[in-house]
């Protein structure tokens, strides 16, 4: 793929993308969703978007006597308030507590349409949101701002020409991934003129227990992994664990704002939890661990390659030559091509770089370390 084209995507691809003026063509599309009661006044909200480079995440409901918590918002506000609206059918009880389970747009930017519903309402995040939302992720949506008018055109030539990326003829899976893309990209853009970004005003560190009549709600942080702050949501009785992006599926999220090098052994706490449902950032419900299990090989491929890589000196050129994920892009894509291209803008290139990034840090902080000496 030419360097420009892959360099479009991959920022388009970072999940939190931009401001641009919406193409008046994208087809507005909601009610992507489907409502699952996962124990007694805990509702899965599972989005249903084919899997490609943009999504909305799922979000859970956690239904009390006299109030409720959400886990996480969405994309647009529009998404968010179609998915307030399933809470409604379900109760009459107020939101207390909105969990925004890491920093990423698509999981933050409808936290408005709660703040004005509900005017008492709490966020809760981890207390780094409060730096990395204007640093890092006021980075990530820079670069959206500059590619994301390129990304809408870029596709839709594609679709009139019916064919993909890459130039080959178009597969159905590819037509219905960009049509979501585009779908999904003019909804964001559209909200971007108005965006109004809504940061925690209850920080958590490592744990914060909340209260709900009887239930026990944990939420906790576990380590680095998909980004530096991720929450997970663990319910210990109902034995239930929301685990925001920490999983993915069916292609994992190893972005360019990940810790490829804990990313393992920070799922290794979360199947610790040995949780009976799992809920991922975005995916089906999981009942057993299979899928976390595949995660945690992938990840710790990536780190042994890329440390076995740096250890001989090499370039992020060179680690990526020298990287070698083919068996498990299968694990994750199997045969069809248009995953195995998100496994590619997902996990192979970005996480490549993350490892680099990391490895190279640590390069510099121990020599810095040594010239003290
Ligand atoms: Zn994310």
């Amino acid at each position: 793929m030419k360097k420009w084209l892959h360099n479009l995507l991959f920022v388009a691809a970072l999940v939190s993308l931009a401001a641009v003026t919406l193409s008046a063509q994208a087809e507005r599309s909601t009610r992507n969703l489907k409502v699952e009661k996962i124990a007694d006044g805990i509702y899965a909200v599972i989005r249903a978007e084919p899997a490609s480079l943009w999504f909305n995440p799922n979000n859970v409901f956690i239904i009390g006597k006299r109030d409720c918590i959400v886990i996480d918002s969405n994309l647009t506000s529009e998404h968010t308030r179609e998915v307030l609206a399933e809470l409604r059918k379900l109760t009459d009880k107020p939101v207390k507590y909105v969990v925004n389970t890491h920093w990423h747009e698509d999981h933050i930017i409808g936290n408005r349409v709660y703040r004005d519903a509900f005017p008492g309402v709490q966020f809760i995040g981890h207390r780094s949101t409060l730096t990395d939302l204007p640093t890092v992720g006021e980075a990530n949506r820079k670069g959206s701002l500059q590619n994301g008018r390129g990304f809408i055109g870029l596709l839709e030539g594609k679709l009139e020409r019916g064919e993909n990326l890459a130039g080959e003829k178009l597969t159905e899976e590819e037509r219905l991934g960009y049509a979501s893309d585009m779908n999904l990209v003019g909804m964001y853009l559209a909200e971007s003129k108005n965006f109004e970004i809504i940061l925690p005003t209850v920080l958590v560190d490592d744990r914060l227990d909340i209260p709900q009549d009887k239930r026990r709600i944990e939420v906790r942080y576990l380590g680095k992994a998909h980004t530096e702050s991720d929450l997970i949501v663990y319910l210990p009785d109902e034995k239930i664990v929301i685990t925001g992006d920490l999983i993915v599926h069916p292609v994992p999220l190893v972005g360019s704002t990940s810790f490829p090098l804990e990313y393992a052994a920070t799922l290794e706490k979360l199947l610790a939890l040995d949780a009976k449902i799992m809920v991922p950032g975005h995916g089906p419900v999981m009942r057993d661990p299979a899928y976390l299990r595949s995660m945690i090989g992938l990840l710790n491929s990536i780190k042994r390659q890329a440390e076995a890589s740096v250890s001989r000196g090499e370039t992020l050129e060179q680690l990526r030559k020298s990287f070698d994920l083919e068996e498990l892009r299968k694990t994750f894509a199997g045969e069809s091509r248009h995953k195995s291209f998100v496994f590619r803008n997902y996990v192979t290139m970005p996480a490549t770089a993350a490892a680099h990034r990391q490895l190279a840090e640590r390069g510099k902080e121990a020599s810095a370390a040594k010239g003290e000496k």
